[in-house]
């Protein structure tokens, strides 16, 4: 993979040389569109736009198209050119009516059948995929820890999760596979209710709101000083911020998020029994660079490999996922790229 990592809207990756076809890679989010135009394995260029700056997703998927154009046309090509078109988006996808069944943050967008809206816009071959998956298909082809099996959980709001077997994204009967945030880890008769409506799922102590959920319940059982007590409004970045500063209840939270990740890797584990398990997504208290992200991950690790078989945890790799915000549209195109190369082949069913 040779992808630039920048960060403004609009950029070009210098080089545009290599081989390959083109494809586009979408990732659609709540608040904006992030778009790639990938020439082979190379990210070329990209774009994002506002979703309230558009009446309608057809009209934001106009202008997508509009700006891909001129950028072939700079490079002496045309939409002509364009292979196919991965798109990546949040929340469960009905692999039926290819339409979002279920989703926090984009509502208004429910029941539309998303490929139609495309194709009927590009006239292309479309491959729709859960944005967690399309991260984790980026980490594992393009990472710093490829793997041909592995799982990614994005921790930020919810605790999302991405699962590739054999270098390709599952989603199940019903487009719920992977969705390791809804796992239930806390049976107790008193546990937390999730955003789903369903009792003692992960994401109700590894989502944001869960982590301050913890934080509070720990200040409020405890006699011992910390600067959490002060903050008018707790976010995992001021714990992590007051237990890099050496605050012992913003550590113990921080610790007890890790032990409950770690719990939910160790039943996984024995289902899918990957090479890697990766932690991505905005809340990973710090990260690779920082002690508290380093802790979370010792945390997590020290809680999940005593629960597996020998044969898992001494082979399981448990790390930070490396890709950040292009995740998505890098395993958008990869997605578009492999869906459409297996149904190129005779003989092949369209999926
Ligand atoms: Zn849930």
């Amino acid at each position: 993979m040779n992808f630039a990592s920048t960060n403004g809207s609009n950029q070009k990756n210098g080089d545009e040389s290599g081989d390959g076809s083109w494809v586009l890679g979408i990732d659609l989010g709540g608040t904006t569109i992030k778009f790639g135009l990938f020439r082979g394995d190379k990210l070329i260029w990209r774009n994002h736009l506002r979703t309230a700056d558009f009446e309608s997703l057809g009209s934001a998927f106009q202008s997508c198209r509009d700006s891909v154009e001129d950028t072939l046309k700079e490079s002496s090509h045309s939409i002509e050119d364009l292979h196919a078109i991965g798109l990546a988006m949040a929340g469960v996808l009905d692999p039926k009516a290819e339409a979002l069944a279920e989703t926090a943050n984009l509502h208004r967008w429910h029941h539309l059948n998303f490929r139609q809206q495309i194709s009927d816009v590009f006239q292309k071959p479309v491959a729709l995929l859960n944005d967690a998956d399309a991260a984790a298909l980026a980490e594992a082809a393009h990472g710093l820890c490829r793997a041909n099996s592995l799982v990614l959980l994005t921790l930020g709001t919810g605790v999302g999760g991405g699962v590739i077997l054999d270098g390709r994204p599952i989603r199940g009967a019903n487009g719920c596979g992977g969705e390791i945030g809804h796992a239930t880890i806390d049976f107790a008769a008193d546990a937390r209710m999730c955003g789903c409506g369903f009792p003692g799922h992960l994401e109700a102590y590894a989502g944001s709101a869960g982590v301050i959920l913890t934080a509070n319940d720990r200040l409020a059982t405890s006699d011992a000083q910390s600067s959490l007590r002060n903050m008018q409004a707790l976010t995992p970045l001021s714990i992590a911020n007051a237990a890099a500063d050496g605050d012992t209840i913003a550590s113990e939270v921080i610790e007890q998020t890790g032990i409950l990740i770690g719990r939910a890797i160790a039943m996984f584990a024995h289902v899918v029994d990957p090479d890697v398990v990766l932690l991505g997504g905005a809340m990973t208290f710090g990260g690779p660079g920082t002690d508290t992200g380093k802790q979370f991950l010792k945390s997590i690790r020290e809680e999940c490999f005593p629960r597996t078989l020998v044969q898992i945890s001494s082979h399981l790799k448990i790390e930070f996922a490396t890709l950040g915000n292009d995740a998505g549209i890098v395993g958008a195109a990869h997605y578009a790229r492999q869906v459409a190369d297996e149904t190129s082949r005779p003989g092949t069913a369209i999926r």
